[in-house]
């Protein structure tokens, strides 16, 4: 196999061969067609995530087809369609994990993180928490889906009944989010960042009723907000936004310091809550709904090789929608 593998914090990925890896009981080998690139793996290429140990494969946002199983496996067969998201093992007797909160296991393991991810021609996977994800939509536009479309569609339930929904951060997740919140007969505001023009008219195209710049005023009083971009003045701005009993989501692993506020802004009942991680259930959930609310996928694809390339533009905030690896 070949792998864009981190060997320390904060250096270029490199390409290295390696053994094609065997799958253990109970895992399946993956032949990878797309590894969508999210800012997380942006996280842990800067090391801005505790526990990594290197050399590690990030990319979590798998589309591939079962090449190898394991003894054990069951409900999948070689040949299969698959998908492998963020959430790569959770240890099933800790407190959360028995009380059906599995995405905040205290002994979890993570896709791209804390286990070898996606950007790579193969990969290994724990059979139970990789997705069989049908035939539906090509792979490219489909491995977005497995993170920026799943922890944003849980970002999405956690806002709650929101008729006017705020979105902070116009990027993979947000346009995907976007459309399936249109779908849903919600009225989209969309933020970006200051003179992202593109971002903006990307946002009115997908259905937002409006676009501007995060620090500017929506023209109505939002009843949720959901925060994508990893920077924390964002959540005073977006609270100052929100109506009394309205909530602000922060959807990302990691987050710049949040400024100091008035109390003002947090009174009257807003909440401000963040979302982490995934459960299975989220994934069944939300893979229902995709083919029925028609999302488009916007992507830029990549060679493998130029997973670097990938990331830079990521940080750089040249991308409309989301950057995926081919290998
Ligand atoms: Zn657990
Ligand atoms: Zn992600």
């Amino acid at each position: 196999m070949r792998a864009m593998v981190l060997s320390a914090s904060a250096t270029p990925l490199q390409m290295q061969e390696r053994d094609d890896p065997i799958p253990g009981d109970g895992e399946i080998r993956v032949k990878i067609s797309a590894c969508g690139v999210c800012r997380t793996d942006l996280h842990v290429v800067d090391s801005e995530l505790p526990g990594i140990r290197y050399p590690i494969i990030p990319g979590h946002e798998i589309v591939g087809s079962i090449d190898l199983m394991g003894i054990g496996v069951t409900g999948h067969q070689i040949g299969d369609r698959i998908g492998i998201p963020w959430l790569g093992y959770t240890c099933g007797v800790c407190r959360y994990c028995r009380l059906g909160m599995e995405n905040l296991c205290d002994r979890p393991l993570f896709t791209g993180y804390t286990r070898d991810g996606g950007f790579a021609t193969h990969t290994i996977a724990d059979a139970r928490y990789a997705f069989a994800i049908g035939r539906t939509g090509d792979d490219v536009s489909v491995a977005p889906l497995l993170c920026a479309g799943l922890i944003g569609w849980r970002s999405l339930v956690i806002a709650g009944n929101a008729e006017r929904l705020g979105i902070y951060g116009f990027g993979a997740a947000g346009h995907i989010v976007a459309q399936i919140a249109a779908w849903q007969g919600r009225s989209v505001f969309a933020f970006t960042r200051t003179g992202d023009v593109a971002a903006q008219d990307f946002a009115r195209q997908l259905g937002a009723v409006w676009a501007g710049a995060s620090d500017q005023r929506p023209p109505a009083v939002l009843d949720a907000a959901i925060i994508y971009a990893p920077a924390g003045e964002l959540v005073p701005l977006a609270l100052r936004a929100v109506r009394k009993g309205g909530r602000v989501v922060c959807a990302g692993i990691h987050m710049s310091d949040i400024p100091s506020f008035p109390y003002s802004l947090l009174w009257e009942e807003r909440q401000l809550l963040s979302v982490a991680n995934l459960t299975r259930q989220d994934g069944i959930g939300f893979f229902k709904i995709v083919p029925q609310a028609g999302i488009h996928i916007r992507t830029t694809t990549f060679p493998l090789d130029k997973a670097n390339d990938a990331l830079a533009m990521l940080r750089a905030g040249q991308l409309l929608g989301a950057a995926v690896l081919q290998p």
